[in-house]
């Protein structure tokens, strides 16, 4: 089975990274994070050439968002896009793991691997786990989070209730 492997980045240190993103923009004490104005206002304007590009369902396919980092390129499906802008926690969270994607890795960087039968890339290897990691602390900081219900986490950081219980669970 073939894989792509990133450079390993520990939970911790995407965590820190994080949090140095959200100090920028003086957004440390927030709960909420507006990701849609992030991509569409904020990255222009920290990376020269960013283009933010919402594709109809027809060409996206079953893919809900897609990111060239080297050409940085954001694509995200209409349908998608739509949701994300009225608040719907697992469509922000999309956009902030293809946020993710954008902001670490590169495709120049990323190893094509081979796994023998049985074993697996390591998780701080992994680029999808990466990318999940950066966008579920994004939108919900652990630093911020820690001892909230997963009702309160989803409610006041806009995400979905699976993402509140497992950023809540990454903390312990
Ligand atoms: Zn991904």
């Amino acid at each position: 089975m073939y894989c792509f492997k990133a450079n390993p980045i520990s939970r911790n240190e995407i965590r820190e990274y994080v949090y140095e993103i959200k100090k920028e923009l003086g957004l440390e004490n927030e709960l909420f994070f507006p990701i849609v104005k992030f991509v569409e206002n904020v990255l222009p304007e920290l990376i020269p050439g960013f283009t933010f590009e919402i594709k109809p369902v027809e060409e996206m396919g079953t893919l809900h968002g897609r990111t060239y980092p080297s050409k940085n390129i954001i694509q995200i499906r209409e349908d998608i896009y739509i949701r994300a802008v009225r608040g719907e926690g697992r469509d922000r969270l999309t956009i902030a793991h293809e946020v993710g994607h954008l902001l670490m890795h590169d495709e120049t960087e990323l190893a094509l691997c081979r796994l023998s039968p049985g074993s697996s890339l390591k998780p701080y290897e992994d680029p999808e786990w990466q990318a999940n990691a950066f966008g579920g602390e994004l939108l919900a900081s652990s630093y911020l989070i820690d001892g909230m219900t997963a009702e309160e986490v989803k409610e006041k950081c806009g995400v979905s209730l699976v993402a509140a219980k497992n950023q809540l669970k990454s903390i312990k």
